[in-house]
């Protein structure tokens, strides 16, 4: 019994960082998308009772740190699962970019594994649990276009954007979620509004959507690395509608909706910054 499972990365298209809570985590106001760039999970079931991870990328860990085995030993344990599994990651998207790629790969193991092992969950029972290992895993769930809260695992799904070429430019450098919400000051910081975004998105105004994109947690992430502002000024400059760094960083994304200027930003990008990806808007569930 095997089955493949795609795990889309993601980019916040406004991320409001609110306060922080007495728990030590931040409330966050957030809207976040699918991309069309993805890993993909092969998840075989085994004889035997353990959990084994395979990935293509050399930096992420094989052991009970890897997010998708995390998913693979709540699971077994919850629901007393004596049945082992392989996950093979076929690993595309950056590590530590701000593109979620560890959650999705979590949210993809709880999906298939609830295939495989015939437990009937739905999709708001596996959020719940995957919101347990990470707080965007949940998001990475449902996928498409949602308002995510609280700490980022109260997940509100809306409709799509209006269609777009994303260019994604990540210096090489990894940033550290953490670092980087510890360093934020919220009464200082940039607040986008992020009703606005909301309203952009649902009215398929893709003009308002670039206006509108913000991220409080930008500023921190650019004064401690200028490549990231460096990256952003040049695709402004190359032509993108709108520009914005993901989650906390350091991947910027440029939009822009015609082929022609999605070529000519690329390959201004090349040479400039190692690793360039064009890839649509996904918008609508993932889930299949
Ligand atoms: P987010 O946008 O949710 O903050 P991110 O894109 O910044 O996430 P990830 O790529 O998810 O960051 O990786 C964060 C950390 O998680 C890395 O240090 C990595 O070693 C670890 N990790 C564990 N499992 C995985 C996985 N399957 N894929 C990627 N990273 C993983």
């Amino acid at each position: 019994m095997k089955i493949t499972v795609k795990a889309p990365a993601k980019i916040n298209l406004a991320l409001d960082v609110l306060h922080k809570r007495n728990d030590g985590y931040h409330e966050v106001k957030m809207v976040m998308t699918t991309i069309d760039l993805a890993d993909h999970l092969r998840i075989t079931l085994l004889e035997s009772d353990r959990i084994q991870i395979e990935s293509t990328s050399g930096i992420i860990p094989n052991d009970k740190r890897n997010l998708a085995y995390k998913a693979a030993a709540l699971l077994k344990e919850r629901f007393a699962i004596k049945q082992g599994c392989k996950i093979e990651i076929s690993k595309k998207i950056p590590v530590a970019a701000g593109l979620a790629g560890g959650s999705s790969d979590c949210a993809a193991a709880l999906r298939g594994l609830n295939e495989l092992w015939q437990l009937g969950l739905s999709l708001d029972e596996l959020a719940t649990i995957g919101a347990e290992i990470g707080s965007d895993v949940a998001f990475c769930v449902y996928g498409g276009t949602a308002v995510a809260t609280g700490r980022g695992e109260i997940v509100k799904p809306i409709s799509s954007p209006a269609p777009a070429w994303v260019i994604l430019a990540k210096p090489s450098i990894g940033v550290s979620t953490a670092d980087i919400y510890e360093q934020i000051d919220v009464s200082t910081c940039f607040h986008p509004n992020v009703e606005a975004m909301i309203q952009a998105i649902e009215t398929q105004n893709y003009k308002d959507m670039c206006h509108k994109l913000g991220n409080s947690l930008e500023d921190v992430t650019l004064k401690l690395y200028p490549k990231v502002a460096k990256i952003k000024e040049k695709m402004k400059q190359l032509g993108a509608d709108g520009v914005l760094m993901s989650g906390s960083g350091p991947t910027v994304f440029g939009l822009t909706q015609y082929d022609t200027k999605m070529r000519r930003i690329v390959n201004g990008l090349r040479g400039f910054c190692k690793n360039v990806y064009a890839v649509r808007l996904l918008g609508k569930n993932i889930v299949e």
